[in-house]
C-alpha cells in the first residue's frame, strides 16, 4: 500500500482515501506518493493484445489504493469510469506524429478522465462515512463541467460550482448549467478571481461537523492517477511500431502542469518515454524556469487557449519535489507559443493535414513542430474538442466545427444556475443548507 506525503513535509503521511478526501494536505502542500509502484512486467514489456483502459487502470493503480477499495471493487469502478476511448490519430502528411484525442468523454475535454475517477473514489469513500461531502470548485472552463458530470448523482456527494457571470463562453455556460442530480451551479456577479476567493473563504468555515468540504482541481491526486493511464495506453499501442521501436516523446499543452505531472508519474513508474515537451501559451513561467532557475510566477494573461492561462502552476510543487532543476531540464523541453502562432497552426493543420484542432491542441502541435524530434514517435496530447471553441475555430479557418452528440443533446436539456453576489457568507449559508 502506497502512503502519500505532502510536498511541504509538515503533514502526517496518509493513505489514498484521506489524500483524495482532503485534496490539499493540512500543511498547504500537495500529496505525492511516497514510492511509485513499478508498472507490472507485462505493461512494460508487452506481448500480444493491448489491454483495455479499465484493465490497464486496475493493473497499474490497484496497488495505489488501500483497504477501502478491494481489487474486485476497483475493477467494477474502473469499468464505470473509463467508458470512452482515446483514439491515436496519425494526421495525413506527417511522419511518426500521433495525436492522442482525449476529448471523447461526456464534456469533451481530457478533464473527464480525472473527474470521473475522482467521482468513483468519492462514491466509495462516502459509503463508510456519516459526513456529507461537498465538492466546491471555482471554474472558468473545462474543469467545472467535467467535475459536475463526473461527481453527479453520487450518494452523499454534492457539487457546488462557482463560475464568473462574464468570463465563460456561451458553450461553456451551457455545459456548466445543465441540470444534474446533486450539482448546483452558481453564477457569480464577479470575476474568476472573485470565485476563487469565495471558495478559499468557504474552506475557512465555519461549517457544521456533518459537512466535509473538498476540492477537485488538479491538486487532487486522484485526477493525476486517471491521467497516467492514457499515457501508458498510448505508449503500448505505439510500441514496436516506429523506427527501431523507439519510445515516444509526449507533447503536453500545459497550464497548471497536472497533465505533465501525470505523464512524469507514469515515466517514474517505468513507462518508456524519450522525454516530454511542455507547450505553454503566453503564460510561460515554466519554459522560462527550465531555461533559468531564477524565473518567478507571474500574474496570468488572457489567451486563446484559456484553460492554460495560469500564472502560478500548482503542480510545479510536485515536479520540483521529484526532480532537481537540471534533471527536469533534461527530461522536459519547454516551449512558448503566441496566440498568433496558435491561430496560424490551426489553419496549417487544417489545410495541410485536414485535421481540425482546438486552440489548446494547436499550441502543442506548434511546439511539437518546432521541437522537430526526428528520431522516433511524437505523441501530441489533444485536450479538448474543437466544438468547445467554435468562435476561435471560425476565426482561424473559417469553418464551423461539427457538434458532437454530447454537446448537441445538452442544448435541449433544462438548465439552471443560482445567481449570487461576491459574498463569502452567502456561499457558506448555501453550503450549510
Ligand atoms: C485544463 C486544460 C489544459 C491544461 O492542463 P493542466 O493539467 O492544467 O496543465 C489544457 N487544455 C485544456 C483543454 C484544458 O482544459
Amino acid at each position: 500500500m502506497v502512503r502519500f506525503l505532502s510536498t511541504r513535509g509538515r503533514s502526517e503521511p496518509v493513505g489514498l482515501g484521506t489524500a483524495v478526501l482532503q485534496g490539499l494536505a493540512p500543511d498547504g502542500g500537495l500529496y505525492i506518493p511516497e514510492s511509485i509502484p513499478v508498472l507490472p512486467q507485462d505493461v512494460r514489456q508487452p506481448h500480444g493484445r493491448v489491454p483495455s483502459f479499465p484493465e490497464l487502470a486496475v493493473q497499474v493503480l490497484s496497488r495505489w489504493t488501500d483497504d477501502w477499495l478491494t481489487p474486485a471493487q476497483f475493477e467494477q469502478l474502473a469499468e464505470r469510469v473509463f467508458t470512452f476511448e482515446a483514439p491515436l490519430v496519425a494526421p495525413a502528411g506527417e511522419t511518426d506524429m500521433h495525436i492522442l484525442e482525449l476529448f471523447h468523454g461526456p464534456t469533451l475535454s481530457f478533464k473527464d478522465f480525472g473527474a470521473r475517477l475522482l467521482g468513483g473514489f468519492l462514491g466509495h469513500l462516502q459509503q463508510k462515512s456519516d459526513q456529507e461531502t461537498v465538492v466546491l470548485v471555482a471554474t472558468s472552463g473545462d474543469t467545472g463541467s467535467a467535475v459536475a458530470d463526473g461527481c453527479s448523482g453520487i450518494e452523499g456527494v454534492k457539487v457546488v460550482l462557482l463560475y464568473p457571470k462574464r468570463g465563460v463562453s456561451p458553450t461553456q455556460e451551457s455545459q456548466l448549467t445543465v441540470r444534474r442530480p446533486g450539482v448546483l451551479p452558481v453564477r457569480v456577479d464577479g470575476s474568476f478571481d472573485d470565485c476563487q476567493r469565495m471558495v478559499k473563504g468557504a474552506f475557512m468555515g465555519p461549517l457544521p461537523a456533518r459537512i466535509r468540504l473538498t476540492t477537485a482541481n488538479s491538486i487532487n491526486i486522484a485526477r493525476l492517477m486517471a491521467q497516467m493511464i492514457y499515457y501508458i495506453h498510448a505508449g503500448l499501442r505505439l510500441m514496436g511500431k516506429g523506427v527501431d521501436g523507439r519510445a515516444p516523446v509526449f507533447c503536453v499543452p500545459s497550464g497548471n502542469l497536472g497533465n505533465l505531472t501525470a505523464g512524469i508519474l507514469a515515466y517514474r513508474a517505468g513507462m518508456p518515454a524519450r522525454g516530454f515537451i511542455a507547450a505553454h501559451n503566453a503564460n510561460d513561467f515554466f519554459p522560462s524556469w527550465l531555461q533559468d532557475e531564477s524565473a518567478r510566477f507571474a500574474p496570468s494573461v488572457k489567451t486563446l487557449s484559456n484553460a492554460m492561462d495560469v500564472g502560478a502552476p500548482s503542480n510545479f510543487e510536485r515536479l520540483t519535489y521529484f526532480f532537481s532543476h537540471d534533471e527536469l531540464a533534461s527530461l522536459v523541453r519547454g516551449e512558448r507559443v503566441t496566440d498568433e502562432q496558435t491561430r496560424g497552426q490551426m489553419r496549417i493543420t487544417w489545410q495541410k493535414n485536414r485535421y481540425m484542432a482546438d486552440p489548446h491542441t494547436a499550441v502543442a502541435l506548434h511546439a511539437a513542430k518546432r521541437a522537430d524530434e526526428q528520431d522516433g514517435p511524437v505523441v501530441v496530447l489533444s485536450t479538448a474538442h474543437p466544438a468547445k471553441f467554435p468562435e476561435t475555430v471560425r476565426d482561424a479557418i473559417g469553418l464551423e466545427p461539427d457538434v458532437p452528440e454530447q454537446l448537441a443533446a445538452m442544448a435541449n436539456q433544462p438548465h439552471y444556475a443560482m445567481p449570487m453576489d461576491v459574498d463569502p457568507s452567502g456561499l457558506l449559508e448555501l453550503i450549510r443548507a
